[in-house]
């Protein structure tokens, strides 16, 4: 708590402490009236413990609460002390077998597919580890809070109820508990219990803010008050922490707690004082918060009572802990509780609590339901009747709820799911309680304002939307009680079960009819109507009429009950009033019908019939379960009037297709929603399938010719039917040709609805189909569009209300599974043999969907060399109520309509047919043929087969008079010229024809049909493969053709994208311009990369192309700038110690690089070239675009303009700088003055030399500070140089002027990005930047080709290459752009620390505190500085390398000194050779000069050993910097892994391959300095122990190691909790990948401050931890969160994957994960390649919805 921060916790009373428990509980077992001394106990006590103070001091409270007030509680119920009374009670008791343990929110819950019997029964980890559900198909998710684990009841789990834990011990499991205790406890308990128990209820629901209940007033009153603050779900955060800092006058950080702490515990006291001071607190906070709806609750309440309150909730807890010993105890306090009191109306303890639920606080709500479930939840005999009173009381619940500010959670209600999933409980309240009907009747209560004037539901938009959501809490109560599956019917239960069902027939009549439309013709609807609540409620209610459904199902009796109510629910629906309904008579082939005159266009028409569907589900149950069959006469089949059935449901089916049509388009998009839903996965099961099946059922039980007949006239295509002429009229009369469309669209729908009507059996009990087929089915046709992933296909599958599909039992018949690769998902794809079951008219294929699958069928099939017929598949039969359907195939009006469309087509008249009509007659016609065939093969011999498709068809037609029949006309149109498309499937039907009638003729004769069949076929095939061949060659002609035009077309393409091509050949180019350098005619063994013995190089021209202005440049000195995109960072990637920051950036000194690497600076490119000037034009165009953009409209980009950022205009690859393109090791030839070869000096000439030429310089200095850069005014009067040395001398500059512009751009780049500091082009350490830069990015190549295990060179991607090479030559060159003599002090220093002067100014670090490369690199290349003044003739190269063995010689002396703290363990492989005794020589010398405190090594083998492996980063780092520096080209073994790289190395590098030798040959330089370097302080302290160093060699920094079973994190994750708000769960738990450290993310609590704005917990450790960049796991969400700045970020796929092969972003499928260890090393190079960044980027660029995102508050 803020406030008491500051404030000392006052000391304990010592009059408090003194009193003695013991004493109190005897004088309590002596009272006569027990509760009358307790209330007085607690009146005198609790005000003095409680409530002192204005903050609680919770240390103090809890110890006096324990000491005075349950300390005598304790000891009167022990009758002992009870720290031995508790323990014999524990030791007593058996422990329960129910688990009961309560979720904290965010903890991961497990379910058993197969094993629990509904969803909500879960097991928490450590039961579900040790249960058997482990090893079977399980479901994870994590808890929203509240519930409890399942473990241990056995009507939760099919099998495996328990866990090895609480598995039962053998004994009698139903035993009495109280038989463990003895009587006087008992009473004593019930005693205690009964007391506290009612003081604790009485307290919580205490009302009065001044006043205590008698027997608790204090003695005297004191003038204190609390002003305390309530939560409520209306005001934000904001809004109270703004209010708080303006009514009680704190602090912003003070009122954040308070609001933090309102939010968890649901009350706060903001200010304790007198009443008045505290009551103008509240007046503010009210007078602030009225303005919203309703204002902020406060009360001003008595010190006393608040006190009274803590206590009684610490009660609560007590009790829930004391029965936790025990359950007797348990089932006392259950006693207690649900004691019927006579003087409280009857109401128990219980029953008051609950009843005051939404008048309680969160945090009191919390405790007393936490001791219900530790309490009546876990003794079996007490939750019942428990149940029992919930039951009671249920109604007023849920009008509490229902005004109640609180989520679900925190409500009494949410207990619903612990008591109606039991199913003994379920069913004893449903017959005992009546609990279905009340649950039913309160729903409609609660909805019954919202009604129109016929009594159907009407949802107002907007105003009901929030409590709406909360009526919706009942369908998930009623879905609690019916989920369980019954096994056994009572007759008060059918009762029961039958007054419950009523009651929802009466709810599913208001919705019958919801929200009618009426066509808008002329102008557009004003308002979009509502329809979202009617469609919510009837998705919410779903599941609900499917259950109902199938506890119909099982029993004969309820169903048919049921089915009888619901058709006298339909008939009373369907006896109102009906718009325009007026008797017609139809007529057509000599049927005639009376029906009615109504169209859908015109009338009313709702799309909700929920009445009319649930008939439907029974009455295909009746069919199903063969009720129909075997009790006829108790079914009123009589009353039903097939054509009123139909209506409803063909209306829903006419509006779709009318829509469809493009008829209603003036009535907006809230009607295209509602048929959207109408169709979708979600809602059509008990929607669109239901009509479809009530058609089906109507057209069953009804002549097919009256059936079609209605069916035209509801599509109001009646009259073009029946008027002959129809076609031809469109010659003569200009119709409207919107009209003309509308009316092929309705026939296109029409004839579809028929084929449905007929085709779609796959619902057990209509078709003979089990369920398994119909799932298949689905599945197959999802398939045939493309191969899915499995979520994909469950999105697609209606889940049942256990959340299954039911698709694993089948996937595997029908489908392989592909597994995913690095990216991407694992996919299903259907078998080959399953596309023969492929319905191009499938009925829950959407538009699109068909035609996609139509397109991949049709490929596939031209792939596997077949036509490209798409036949109708073979079908099921109908089951017997059903069966009567096929007659539509053969009814005169079926036969009509199919010729009058075909007629059409033979003639062709223009807009009058269209091909889907022909495509989809041509269906009907294949669907009839193969019934008939099918019946054919099934018939025995003396059945009456009567089905004659193929007869009828064979007929010529009536009308018009003789015209031809449908087969004459098939045949003709077969070689149709503008039918191409249909060929195949004309050709098919007729095949087809021909084989049934073959059928026919043998029919009585010959059992061999099939056989027969297939020869016919193998003739066809004959005939076909002619005609193929013929097709194939026009096929080839037409593919020359195609490929003409597309070389054609790509040389446009060329043209238009030259640079694109340009660069791609270019690129080309450069990979293979490496490889002559690569391969040279020395021979390798000779190649040596630096020193006089050098090997020769000549410098090819190098040209490129600037892919601004396409035009060729060649990279010379004095040419204009070339330059690359690239980006410089900041890197933690190799560093070793994350709590090293740069803290002051503006008076850092970054010389010396700590070998912990801490913070280093690294420079990557996409390696696009451009010209310095062109890419300065683009660079302003971007900026003053963005400045526009900025101002005109606020929005963000991908990229930061004003900090120099913009994306390369290729690639839009993030930049901030660019690398000018410089010749090769012209910088170090600048500086080399040396003419002719004068003999070389050996190191401690050379270094006597340089020294004396630095304190020349240094004395210049001295005398003329300031004038340096122009050293010919600062002749050294007075000094005097060696011969030679002519410090007067200043080298020319060779650059041309755009080159050093830009060698000084990077400079200011890495300068400003590397410190974090504002531009300033003057600051001395610029230089030191450039080569920190240049070495950290060199290191970091080799650490990732290492991890890699990839060789050292040849094998980086050519834009690294190049970025490295001109990365180095720039920091190569940089000096002849610096002040000579900044850099000449560098250098100095820089050499300072290896002769480790004794001069006190400088203070050189010891070697132990530099990284050896980094002096390296910085040393090689401030060197020339140096040397352009050196006129005696030795040559740079000589210089470079007597430092470069310098600095590996004190490497060698830094990894012996480090390295020899630690023991090791390889065993000794070779005896001691040269290198080895050499080793141990100098090592025994090390120990010498550091005075003997380095241990003892005996062995030379291991000292070799560990310098080997010790410096082998160093030499390869060396290796690619000097082989970028001078261009000499690498030995071909060096570019392949093998075994003798050490040697190749040093070879190369021009060292020796016993570098001991090194200390041997220079050893009258080496041994001073390595007496110098022990004897510093800081090795002194290393070796005695004092501080620790950096070992060689460094390991590789790795992403943290992840568990392999995804649980584990969120398990990890659950138990952490916030680290600023005392003990709160976080709510976004987020794990940083790097370092491993939870943090509470995007939450205020965590909230800091940086730079002077408020971030989030991972902005702000990214800051520490990966200097601005981060990679985070977001627990919850199993997400990867990828975080660059305050302003970039990204998500990114989790490394976690099911079995399926896909990632769970928002863990909503919750199938188990698993790490996939390639994906994760993925994302580990990512971030060792530097590449997070670059990634935003493109993600930003690609998905612009990121950008808006509040990164830096995550
Ligand atoms: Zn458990
Ligand atoms: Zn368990
Ligand atoms: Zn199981
Ligand atoms: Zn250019
Ligand atoms: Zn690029
Ligand atoms: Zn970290
Ligand atoms: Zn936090």
């Amino acid at each position: 708590m803020a406030a008491t921060e500051s404030e000392e916790v006052p000391p304990i009373s010592k009059f408090l402490l003194d009193c003695s428990p013991k004493d109190i509980a005897l004088d309590w077992l002596q009272a006569t009236d027990l509760t009358k001394n307790v209330y007085h106990h607690l009146a005198y006590f609790v005000p003095k413990i409680y409530c002192r103070d204005s903050n609680p001091i919770p240390l103090n409270e809890e110890v006096l609460a324990q000491h005075i007030l349950l300390g005598p509680m304790e000891w009167y119920l022990c009758g002992e002390d009870p720290s031995v009374g508790m323990t014999k009670l524990e030791k007593a008791n058996r422990s329960s077998q129910l688990c009961g343990h309560v979720f904290k929110i965010g903890e991961p819950t497990y379910s058993c597919r197969d094993c629990a019997v509904d969803p909500t029964c879960v097991l928490c980890m450590e039961c579900f580890l040790a249960s058997v559900h482990r090893e079977h198909r399980y479901r994870m998710t994590t808890s929203g809070g509240g519930g409890f684990c399942d473990c241990g009841d056995t009507e939760a789990w099919k099998q495996g109820p328990y866990c090895r834990k609480h598995e039962p011990s053998g004994e009698a499991p139903e035993e009495d508990p109280l038989v463990h205790l003895s009587e006087d406890m008992i009473g004593r308990a019930y005693n205690i219990f009964a007391i506290a128990f009612k003081y604790a209820v009485d307290m919580l629901t205490w009302v009065e803010e001044d006043r205590l209940p008698s027997g608790l007033d204090p003695l005297e009153k004191e003038d204190t008050y609390y002003c305390m603050l309530f939560n409520d779900e209306v005001h934000t955060y904001e809004q109270v922490i703004l209010t708080l800092q303006k009514a009680v006058n704190c602090t912003q950080k003070e009122a954040v707690s308070f609001a933090t702490t309102v939010d968890r515990d649901g009350r706060r006291s903001v200010r304790y004082g007198d009443f008045h001071y505290c009551d103008q607190a509240k007046t503010v906070i009210v007078r602030n918060t009225s303005r919203q709806n309703k204002p902020l609750k406060v009360q001003v309440m008595h010190s006393s009572v608040v006190a009274h309150q803590a206590f009684a909730i610490k009660l609560l807890i007590w009790l829930s802990q004391v029965i936790g010993y025990s359950g007797g105890l348990r089932r006392i306090l259950c006693q207690v509780g649900l004691q019927q009191r006579p003087d409280e109306d009857h109401s128990s303890l219980v029953d008051k609590l609950m009843l005051c639920d939404s008048k309680l606080w969160k945090g009191a709500r919390n405790i007393y339901h936490q001791l219900f479930m530790s309490s009546l939840l876990m003794d079996l005999k007490y939750k019942k009747l428990f149940a029992v009173r919930f039951a009671k009381n249920y109604q007023q619940l849920q009008r509490d709820f229902m005004e109640d500010d609180h989520e679900r959670v925190m409500s009494v209600t949410a207990l619903s799911v612990q008591l109606f999933t039991v199913r003994t409980l379920a069913r004893m309240l449903i017959t005992e309680e009546n609990l279905m009907t009340t649950i039913i009747q309160t729903f409609i209560d609660h909805l019954m304002r919202q009604r129109d004037s016929d009594g159907r539901f009407q949802f107002e938009r907007y105003t009901t939307t929030f409590k709406f959501r909360r009526v919706q809490s009942l369908i998930g109560d009623l879905k609690y009680v019916l989920v369980s599956r019954l096994t056994e019917w009572t007759d008060k239960l059918r009762e029961k079960f039958l007054e419950g069902f009523e009651v929802f027939l009466q709810l599913l009549k208001h919705m019958q009819g919801m929200d009618p439309v009426t066509r808008q013709v002329g102008q557009h609807i004003e308002m979009e109507p509502e329809w979202e609540a009617a469609f919510t409620l009837q998705m919410k209610l779903t599941h609900i009429i499917s259950m109902m459904q199938e506890w119909c199902a099982s029993d004969e009796r309820v169903l048919i009950e049921a089915y009888r109510k619901c058709l006298i629910v339909l008939l009373q629906c369907q006896s109102g009033p009906c718009d325009g309904e007026q008797p017609i008579t139809l007529n057509m082939c000599g049927h005639s019908l009376d029906s009615i005159e109504y169209r859908v266009s015109q009338n009313q028409v709702s799309i909700h019939l929920p009445v009319s569907r649930l008939f439907s589900g029974l009455h295909v149950l009746l069919s199903k379960t063969e009720v129909a069959y075997r009790f006829p006469e108790l079914l009123p089949l009589s009353e039903l009037s097939p054509p009123l059935l139909i209506e409803h449901p063909l209306h829903c089916m006419v509006l779709c297709a009318q829509v469809h049509a493009g008829m209603w388009r003036r009535n907006g998009f809230s009607l295209v929603n509602q048929i959207y839903y109408y169709h979708n996965v979600k809602c059509r099961v008990e929607m669109y399938d239901k009509d479809l099946i009530m058609l089906q059922a109507g057209a069953s039980m009804m002549d097919p010719n009256h059936f079609l007949m209605i069916m035209l006239c509801r599509f109001e295509l009646f009259h073009i039917f029946n008027n002959p002429d129809y076609g031809k009229r469109f010659r003569s009369e200009p119709m409207n040709k919107d009209v003309l469309q509308q009316n092929n669209i309705l026939i296109e729908e029409m004839l579809h609805l028929i084929m449905m009507v007929v085709g779609e059996r796959y619902t057990a009990g209509v078709g003979q189909v089990s369920p398994e087929d119909e799932i298949k089915r689905e599945i197959i046709h999802q398939l045939c569009i493309r191969p899915m992933a499995h979520s994909e296909l469950v999105k697609a599958l209606p889940e049942d209300e256990n959340r299954e599909t039911g698709m694993e039992k089948v996937i595997e018949s029908v489908a392989y599974f592909k597994k995913p690769g690095l990216t991407g998902r694992g996919l299903y794809e259907l078998k080959r043999e399953c596309t023969k079951e492929f319905n191009v008219f499938f009925y829950h294929y959407s538009r699109a969907d068909q035609s996609k699958a139509e397109e991949a069928q049709r490929k596939l099939r031209k792939q596997n060399g077949e036509d490209t017929a798409l036949p109708p598949p073979v079908l099921p039969h109908f089951c017997p109520l059903f069966a009567s359907l096929v007659n539509i195939f053969q009814s005169d009006v079926y036969l009509y309509i199919l010729r009058t469309v075909l007629q059409w087509v033979v003639e062709p008249i223009g807009h009058a047919w269209t091909e889907s009509m022909l495509q989809r007659v041509l269906h009907l016609i294949g669907m009839a043929l193969l019934e008939e065939k099918q019946q054919l093969e099934s018939a025995n011999e003396d059945s009456d087969f009567t089905f004659s498709f193929t007869s009828k068809v064979s007929r010529p037609g009536d009308a018009p008079e003789n015209s031809p029949s449908i087969l004459a006309m098939l045949e003709t149109l077969q070689n149709a010229p503008h039918l191409e498309a249909y060929k195949d499937m004309i050709k098919w039907v007729l095949k087809l024809f021909g084989v049934i009638k073959k059928m026919r003729e043998r029919s009585n004769s010959t059992p061999i049909v099939e056989i027969e069949g297939n020869s016919m076929e193998e003739c066809l095939r004959d005939k076909d493969k002619a005609d193929r061949k013929r097709k194939a060659e026009i096929a080839r002609l037409r593919r020359e053709k195609i490929m003409a035009q597309m070389s054609e077309m790509q040389r446009h393409f060329i043209d238009e994208n030259r640079e694109l091509f340009q660069q791609t050949l270019e690129e080309l180019e450069a990979s293979s311009s490496t490889v002559p350098d690569n391969s040279p005619v020395v021979p390798d063994a000779a190649l040596i990369a630096l020193g006089p013995r050098q090997t020769k190089i000549f410098n090819k021209k190098q040209i490129v192309t600037c892919i601004l202005c396409q035009e060729e440049q060649e990279i010379k000195v004095n040419s204009k700038a070339m330059v690359l995109a690239s980006f410089v960072q900041r890197s933690t990637v190799l560093s070793k110690n994350r709590a090293r920051t740069i803290q002051d950036p503006d008076n850092y000194d970054p010389l010396f690089m700590q070998p912990d690497l801490a913070c280093g600076t690294h420079i990557g490119s996409c390696g696009h070239i451009m010209h310095a000037h062109c890419w300065q034009s683009y660079f302003d165009a971007v900026q003053a675009k963005e400045q526009r953009r900025q101002q005109r409209l606020r929005v963000h980009t991908s990229y930061d303009v004003e900090n120099g950022e913009f994306l390369c205009p290729l690639c839009e690859c993030l930049s901030n700088t660019v690398i000018p393109l410089l010749p090769s090791s012209w910088s170090s030839q600048c500086s080399d003055n040396s003419r002719s070869f004068s003999g070389i000096p050996v190191l401690s000439q050379w270094l006597k030399c340089t020294v004396q030429q630095l304190n020349i310089l240094r004395k210049i200095q001295e005398k003329h500070p300031g004038s340096a850069d122009n050293p010919s005014n600062a002749s050294p009067e007075g000094i005097e140089a060696p011969e030679g040395f002519q410090p007067d001398v200043n080298p020319k500059n060779p650059y041309s002027d755009s080159i050093k512009e830009m060698l000084t751009t990077l400079a200011t780049a890495t300068y400003k990005v590397g410190l974090k500091v504002h531009s300033n082009d003057q600051d001395p350490r610029i230089p030191i930047m450039c080569w920190g830069s240049c070495a950290y990015t060199i290191q970091a190549t080799e650490r990732f080709l290492t991890d890699e295990e990839k060789p050292l060179f040849g094998h980086l991607p050519c834009r690294q290459d190049d970025c490295l090479k001109a990365l180095t030559q720039f920091a190569a060159s940089h000096w002849t752009v610096s002040l000579l003599s900044v850099v000449q002090q560098h250098f100095a220093r820089l050499l300072a620390v290896l002769l480790s002067d004794d001069d006190k100014t400088q203070h050189p670090p010891s070697i132990l505190d530099v990284d050896m490369f980094h002096l390296l690199v910085s040393l090689v290349l401030s060197f020339p500085a140096v040397h352009c003044h050196d006129f005696t003739g030795v040559r740079l190269a000589v210089g470079v390398l007597h430092l470069f063995h310098l600095v590996t010689m004190a490497h060698i002396v830094q990894i012996l000194l480090t390295s020899s703290t630690e023991e090791n363990n390889m065993d000794q492989e070779s005896t001691d050779g040269i290198e080895e005794a050499a080793a141990f020589t100098l090592y025994e010398k090390l120990r010498q000069y550091s005075g003997s405190a380095l241990n003892f090594m005996a062995s030379g083998w291991h000292l070799w050993q560990y310098i080997k492996s010790g410096i082998l980063p160093y030499l390869r780092s060396s290796a690619l910097f000097f082989h970028y520096l001078n261009g000499v080209p690498v030995p071909v073994e060096l570019q392949e892994n093998g075994p003798h790289h050490f040697e190749l190395l040093c070879r190369y590098l021009c060292l020796p391959i016993n570098l001991i030798s090194l200390f041997q040959t220079n050893s009258d330089t080496i041994e001073p300095l390595m007496q110098r370097w022990c004897r510093s302080a800081e090795v002194q302290s290393f070796v005695k122990g004092e501080r620790t160093a950096i070992s060689y060699p460094r390991e590789s920094n790795k992403l943290i190691d992840l568990p392999d079973d995804y649980s584990c994190l969120i398990n990890q994750a659950s138990c952490f909790t916030c680290p600023k708000s005392g003990g709160d769960k976080s709510r976004a738990p987020t794990l940083c990948l790097v370092c491993g450290e939870m943090l509470c993310s995007q939450s205020y609590c965590c909230q800091t401050e940086l730079e002077g704005e408020d971030v989030g917990a991972c902005t702000a450790h990214t800051y520490s931890c990966g200097c601005g960049v981060g990679i985070f796991l977001r627990v919850r969400e199993s997400q990867v969160l990828f975080l660059a700045g305050k302003t970039k970020g990204c998500f990114y796929p989790p490394p976690y994957l099911d079995d399926y092969g896909e990632t769970d972003q928002g863990l909503r499928r919750g199938n188990p994960l698993h790490l996939c260890k390639e994906r994760y090393k993925k994302l580990q190079k990512l971030w060792q390649q530097h590449s997070i960044t670059e990634e935003i980027g493109h993600a930003q660029e690609a998905n612009q919805t990121l950008v808006g995102i509040d990164w830096q508050h995550l």
